[in-house]
């Protein structure tokens, strides 16, 4: 366990997340220094502690820095991303060409302050570049985009921390829950009329887990409420093959939708069975290239590194198989332990039980702390793969206790790339998010100001309080 004493209380969330980044593997945990009782606690039930002290009474900037460069020297690490842990590093650089910094400048400043590495910093300014050419095309200061969360999935992934139930057992109140969306469309409709609907996404969960009625009847009412004449990007995940049919992808193109993701994470059937998708890989296949028959030329997939038992072999192989079908856009995610998933479950008791596994869907003599890894090679390999589809990376963002402490990258061919996930990545537009588990964001153009309000979790719950849930957007949006 590493042990960090600090004299005041601050910055406390970027020192745990800094020690976090070189110790991935450690507790850590930042005390007061004068929390005695706190500290002799720590003590008796931790054996192996290392104990450093850092002053925080310089700036956070500083303070980072000198952090960074004492655990780099006593490691002999060097994380791509430096002291950087904040979720969205390219804001960073928007902002710094916002304020006409020179390409020189800005990589200039985020070597001297993050010590983001080379490839990192050239990545970011790329895409910095590419976000803010994307959106000239549309006025978003003053409009607004609006995302509708399906709560539901054929089985819930190892690594899954969204709402998400099994439609199985949950299939019985999908038309009550579609009858709570239409309330808040009928609020957006009222409240913003004299804005403009830039982008609609319909996520989740699995969305194609309605069925084909259910999703004519939740299009056919947005589209009968709100004015769609501006919409430039219509998307809605369908990321579970085995959710899509194709009486789905016909009523989602005869609806209007533009772009939609066949998501694979990973093209070896092991590992998907291993990650609880139930699906395979040939069911992947089947459904992307349905989706093509049905006419559609948006189609992003996405795929996860450092997955279970896998390395650099399985990624290039995945890769090779996805250059077969050609997607539109490619996510490439690193896989993130979050907090609520089953994945973070079984870490946690493994940490605690020694080898002994959590898991039915794992072997016994597994030990999955060992079997997960992502490496730069693996992201070279991934990069690689998407250049030679004639895809270039357009958004990225990071999350917190992600594998080997990169990045999730979009990458899209020309005219292809998910406008929606720059909106929301960079922060620019407010997104009214409506159902369960989502997150409604107001963003004041005019300070740069973010308020947020949610929607509570529980599908059940938020049927519920449905009126709530809706006089909470009225006070955001007051
Ligand atoms: S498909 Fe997505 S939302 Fe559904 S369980 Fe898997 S990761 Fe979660």
């Amino acid at each position: 366990m590493q042990v960090v004493l600090i004299k005041e209380d601050k910055y406390t969330y970027d020192i745990h997340s800094l020690y976090k980044a070189f110790y991935p593997t450690e507790d850590v945990k930042v005390i007061l220094e004068n929390d005695l009782d706190k500290i002799d606690e720590v003590k008796r039930l931790n054996s192996d502690i290392t104990v450093s002290s850092v002053d925080v009474s310089v700036s956070k900037n500083e303070l980072k820095k000198s952090i960074y460069l004492d655990l780099s020297a006593k490691t002999g690490k060097n994380l791509p991303w430096g002291n950087l842990t904040g979720i969205r590093p390219t804001r960073i650089v928007m902002n710094l060409i916002e304020e006409e910094k020179s390409d020189d400048e800005i990589v200039q400043y985020m070597k001297d302050t993050y010590c983001v590495s080379d490839e990192k910093i050239a990545l970011s300014l790329k895409i910095a570049h590419r976000e803010k050419e994307i959106l000239k095309c549309i006025d978003y200061k003053n409009g607004y985009s609006l995302y509708l969360g399906i709560p539901f999935c054929p089985t819930t992934c190892l690594y899954c921390s969204f709402t998400s139930y099994p439609i199985g057992a949950f299939s019985n109140i999908v038309d009550d829950y579609i009858t709570c969306l239409e309330k808040e469309i009928d609020y957006v409709a009222e409240n913003f009329k004299d804005k403009t609907l830039d982008t609609v996404y319909i996520g989740g969960g699995t969305p194609t887990t309605l069925e084909p009625h259910q999703l004519e009847r939740l299009i056919g009412y947005l589209k009968s409420k709100l004015d769609f004449s501006k919409v430039k990007e219509f998307t809605v995940e369908s990321g579970r093959p085995d959710s899509i049919t194709r009486d789905k992808l016909k009523t989602m193109k005869k609806m209007g939708v533009t772009r939609i993701s066949v998501n694979p994470q990973t093209m070896r059937d092991e590992t998907l069975k291993l990650i609880g998708r139930r699906h395979t890989v040939s069911q992947l296949i089947d459904a992307y290239n349905m989706a093509r028959e049905e006419g559609f030329d948006n189609i992003n997939m996405d795929i996860i590194l450092g997955l279970p038992g896998e390395g650099a072999s399985d990624v290039a192989y995945t890769m090779e198989e996805i250059k077969k079908l050609d997607p539109d856009d490619l996510t490439v995610h690193s896989l993130a332990i979050k907090r609520g998933s089953k994945l973070a479950e079984i870490m946690e008791l493994a940490k605690h039980r020694g080898k002994e596994s959590a898991s039915g869907s794992f072997d016994d003599n597994k030990d999955i702390l060992d079997d997960i890894k992502n490496t730069e090679e693996m992201m070279e390999i991934a990069l690689k793969g998407a250049r030679d589809m004639g895809l270039e990376p357009y958004y990225l963002y990071r999350q917190k206790n992600i594998s080997g402490n990169f990045e999730n990258t979009g990458y899209a061919r020309k005219g292809k790339a998910g406008i929606y996930n720059i909106l929301i990545n960079e922060e620019v537009q407010s997104i009214v998010a409506l159902g369960a588990g989502t997150v409604t964001k107001r963003v004041y153009g005019y300070d740069g100001r973010i308020e947020r309000c949610d929607n509570v979790k529980d599908v059940k719950l938020y049927m519920e309080q449905i009126d709530e849930m809706i006089d909470r957007k009225r006070k955001l949006f007051l």
